[in-house]
């Protein structure tokens, strides 16, 4: 028995066609027409080797799809890596995937500002050196209120650029409830000691009162921090203390106070995520905030402030090593433009505002345009709850509708991933969910063609 199965395997090792057999087919001269041949010659030979390897592991595979994997693995070979994916999860900011989706005016400005020149460090006024600051600066003052700002990298830089040039080398004040880790590598404690300042810890993990901060005060304090407390929350026997007394407290002794927003919202529409301006209203010296969580624009770090503050950060060394790039200040400036023109139209058109913003009938709307699309699925249509995401309302229940369907067969999750585009997923228990408020319309066919293809092969 063993001997057949040996004598088979050797057969079929023996039939395989060999690369130049495969290049004189039809289909494959028509590659080469496309595509540079020593591409097409290394698709070929790792499509052999993986029939091969089939082989040796005693599966059988089917020859007749050596051309449909040698095209496969070409498509693979002349892909770029980072490629775009549809979000069916639901989690709106999703880190993983990329974060915030940007407005059409940020994307028209990212192809307007680097195919060509442009004046990002460039004076047009007096023909001098400019600075890459001023641009996003205009938009901030307005739309925040603050006096000033100042763009880096993400959010993690802008925190860390602030202590630096602010709180070094004294004693910063954090309540302990406050000392949060963010995504894995953002840890507030491990922050501030890179940054050079001393972490001065008060209250404890439920409870911190205005008499913790006062009392922490001494000639070695450089300032106040809070933090918001991202995607965890204490609740039940909780106290912290409101900006406004912060503020009133550290003022009273001289002393700067900085707010980690973390998502930082610049329109006051959604529960607990206060408005970036009501914080600069509050009094705060320094307010830090992500481009790419809920503003829904490019990943960049932006502190607003008080103007002696800003300019210090400016001249800090670091500025260099975390300043932002010009298409995240295209992105940027295009999206708060956006924001500017009128809120009401950016909450439609910034695709995080839309989708947190949507309203369910929309959604059901979509969920059943998709449920007819794929019917020989049996998908269910069934309510279900989308999440923020990016450390945003962790408490906030975004109700939404969800089509649910059994796998058509095993690993259908894991294939999903395989599809071009690939389609990421939720699995609960044995059902595939699939939540449509990230999917957008457009999205849509295609995910209902990705879909249809599985309907024939049962
Ligand atoms: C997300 C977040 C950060 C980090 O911001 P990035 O833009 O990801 O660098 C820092 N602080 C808080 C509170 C956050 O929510």
């Amino acid at each position: 028995m063993s001997r057949l199965l040996e004598d088979n395997k050797k057969n079929i090792l023996r039939s395989l066609p060999s690369v130049d057999s495969i290049l004189k087919t039809e289909r494959v001269k028509l590659w080469l027409n496309e595509y540079p041949r020593g591409v097409v010659v290394k698709a070929i030979r790792q499509a052999l080797q993986r029939f091969r390897t089939d082989i040796e592991k005693k599966t059988t595979p089917d020859i007749t799809n050596i051309l449909e994997l040698s095209y496969k693995t070409l498509k693979e070979l002349i892909s770029p890596n980072l490629q775009p994916v549809i979000n069916a999860t639901g989690v709106v900011i999703h880190t993983n995937l990329g974060r915030a989706p940007l407005c059409q005016r940020a994307l028209k400005s990212i192809v307007a500002l680097s195919s060509g020149y442009s004046n990002l460090e460039y004076n047009l006024n007096d023909g001098k050196r400019g600075s890459r600051h001023v641009h996003a600066a205009r938009w901030l003052r307005e739309l925040t209120g603050a006096e000033d700002a100042v763009v880096v990298n993400n959010n993690a830089a802008a925190v860390l650029i602030c202590l630096s040039a602010v709180a070094k080398p004294g004693e910063v004040i954090v309540s302990r409830g406050e000392l949060v880790e963010i995504g894995g590598s953002f840890r507030v404690p491990d922050i501030l000691s890179f940054s050079g300042a001393i972490l001065k810890e008060v209250g404890t993990t439920n409870k911190t009162h205005l008499y913790d901060y006062e009392q922490a005060i001494n000639e070695n304090t450089t300032l106040i921090l809070k933090v918001h407390q991202s995607n965890y929350k204490i609740i039940g026997f909780t106290e912290d203390v409101k900006i406004e007394s912060l503020v009133h407290l550290a003022h009273s002794k001289e002393l700067p106070v900085m707010y980690d927003l973390g998502s930082g919202c610049l329109l006051n529409l959604l529960p607990n995520e206060p408005a970036v301006s009501d914080i600069v209203k509050a009094g705060v010296d320094l307010v830090t905030f992500s481009g790419d969580k809920l503003l829904g624009g490019p990943q960049a770090g932006i502190i607003a402030g008080k103007k002696i503050y800003i300019e210090k950060i400016k001249k800090h060394p670091f500025a260099r090593a975390v300043r932002v790039d010009k298409l995240a200040i295209a992105a940027l400036e295009a999206t708060l433009l956006e924001y500017y023109l009128d809120p009401n139209v950016a909450c439609e058109t910034i695709p995080v505002l839309n989708m947190l913003l949507q309203s369910k009938e929309t959604i059901l709307k979509r969920a059943t345009v998709l449920a007819q699309n794929i019917k020989p699925l049996n998908p269910e249509i069934i309510e279900e709850t989308s999440r923020a995401g990016g450390g945003a309302l962790p408490e906030v229940l975004l109700p939404t509708y969800a089509l649910s369907l059994h796998p058509p067969f095993e690993k259908f999750e894991e294939t999903l991933r395989g599809e071009n585009p690939p389609v990421i997923v939720r699995v609960n228990k044995d059902k595939i969910i699939l939540d449509v408020r990230t999917v957008s319309d457009e999205e849509i066919s295609t995910l209902t063609g990705i879909l249809l293809k599985y309907i024939k092969k049962r």
